[in-house]
């Protein structure tokens, strides 16, 4: 298995990642454009394209940006508000997943920055369909999140005629470099399809699984051409506009605005994923199983991009994370009402064997780094990080016995 040369993506990663003549892979080379690009001009380009939104008098709101109480979420809302002078309509899809601190996180970040909001909280008992039919059909726990926060915005721009859309990153840019940060992507039916929902849009699971019906997929409908086109509806990424750095911009919104944070399973960055019980455990395990990596790679992908990191280092912490039990597995299983068994029956089916094998009942990869100065040793990870800055903790004592079910409370 060929590995780039720089970080630590594979010819297997699913979003088709290239590599150059030296084996850099596209990732890295669209992530050295950062170091380029006049971002004083980008961010005049930006205040530009929206001018005619911002005096637009069709709606109290004239954008429109998904949040949750994480990911970027503090930063987004700050930029657009602050820097762009614009007046945003949060919305959310609540993933159901919620641990106390990222309630804790939504709560304020509408408070702070003085914002409308919507949120939307599927039936739960549909939410559970949905997701037993996507674990036993293509191994995924979190197409209801993805498909959730990826439609309710563009739902939302259509029913209220707000066309404009705020993203922060593309990962097809800022990951793999599908695209460069010149291309200006914007938001796609396509891209959502093929690339965040696994290649099944909701009348998809439909034809896969004839226990669903019109009634328990239509929140997760996208709505049509016409209406998008109607609107005018657009979603722009921020990160073609600004240079994108989840870490410092993390902490700026802790500094600042009290943003928090907490450890996480399997990974040393706890910014990113605090507000899902599942989405650095069950999901990330069950990424490591179908594709042979999993976020630790993707974090110390990104670290040793802004050189904050060795790529030995780099190399220690996924060999330290990547083979970490994931917890909490109990209280999925209880909110899906199925067994252990059953849960590993289901997944066992995608576990990619082409480049996985299993030792000792763990999955490992086969075909480790073959760098002769990478020790994959597991070591106390204190010895291997050499910047400790990820390590604001939460004052909330989450009791990890239950999901928060945002304004519906939860059922033993
Ligand atoms: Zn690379």
């Amino acid at each position: 298995m060929k590995f780039c040369k720089k970080c630590f993506y594979s010819e297997e990663h699913p979003l088709n990642i290239t590599f150059n003549e030296k084996g850099i892979c596209s990732g890295c080379q669209v992530h050295d454009e950062k170091n380029i690009i006049n971002w004083e001009e980008k961010i005049e380009k930006l205040k530009k394209i929206i001018e005619p939104y911002k005096k637009s008098k069709r709606s109290i709101n004239n954008c429109i940006i998904p949040v949750s109480g994480d990911k970027d979420s503090y930063f987004i809302v700050y930029v657009v508000k602050e820097i762009l002078g614009m007046n945003p309509l949060l919305v959310t899809y609540n993933n159901h997943y919620n641990t106390k601190i990222g309630i804790r996180n939504l709560s304020f970040l509408k408070t702070i920055f003085g914002c409308n909001h919507f949120n939307l909280t599927v039936q739960p008992q549909k939410v559970k369909k949905i997701t037993l039919s996507t674990l036993k059909n293509f191994g995924s726990m979190y197409w209801h999140c993805i498909a959730g926060q990826t439609v309710f915005p563009v739902q939302i721009a259509c029913k209220f005629k707000i066309p404009l859309i705020f993203w922060g990153v593309h990962q097809g840019v800022d990951q793999v470099g599908m695209f460069s940060h010149h291309d200006e992507v914007e938001m796609t039916r396509k891209y959502r399809k093929e690339h965040d929902l696994m290649g099944f849009e909701a009348e998809d699971l439909m034809k896969i699984d004839y226990s669903l019906t019109d009634k328990d997929i239509e929140q997760f409908i996208y709505p049509n051409d016409q209406e998008i086109e109607n609107v005018g509806v657009r979603g722009i990424y921020l990160n073609n506009y600004i240079r994108w750095d989840t870490k410092a911009q993390h902490e700026l919104m802790i500094k600042n605005f009290n943003y928090e944070t907490e450890k996480l399973e399997r990974t040393f960055d706890c910014y990113n994923n605090v507000a899902c019980f599942h989405y650095t455990g069950i999901h990330d395990y069950l990424k490591f199983l179908k594709h042979g990596y999993s976020l630790i790679t993707d974090h110390v992908n990104r670290e040793i991009r802004f050189n904050r990191i060795s790529r030995k280092q780099g190399g220690e912490l996924i060999a330290y994370y990547s083979t970490q039990k994931f917890n909490n597995l109990d209280i999925f299983l209880k909110w899906l009402s199925i067994g252990k068994k059953d849960f590993f029956n289901y997944i066992d089916k995608f576990i990619n064997r082409k480049i996985l094998f299993k030792k000792e009942s763990e999955w490992h990869l086969k075909n480790e780094f073959k760098d002769k100065d990478i020790i994959l040793k597991k070591k106390d990870v204190n010895e291997i990080i050499s910047f400790n800055s990820f390590s604001k903790r939460s004052k909330i004592k989450d009791n990890k016995k239950n999901y928060t079910l945002l304004g519906r409370g939860w059922l033993e």
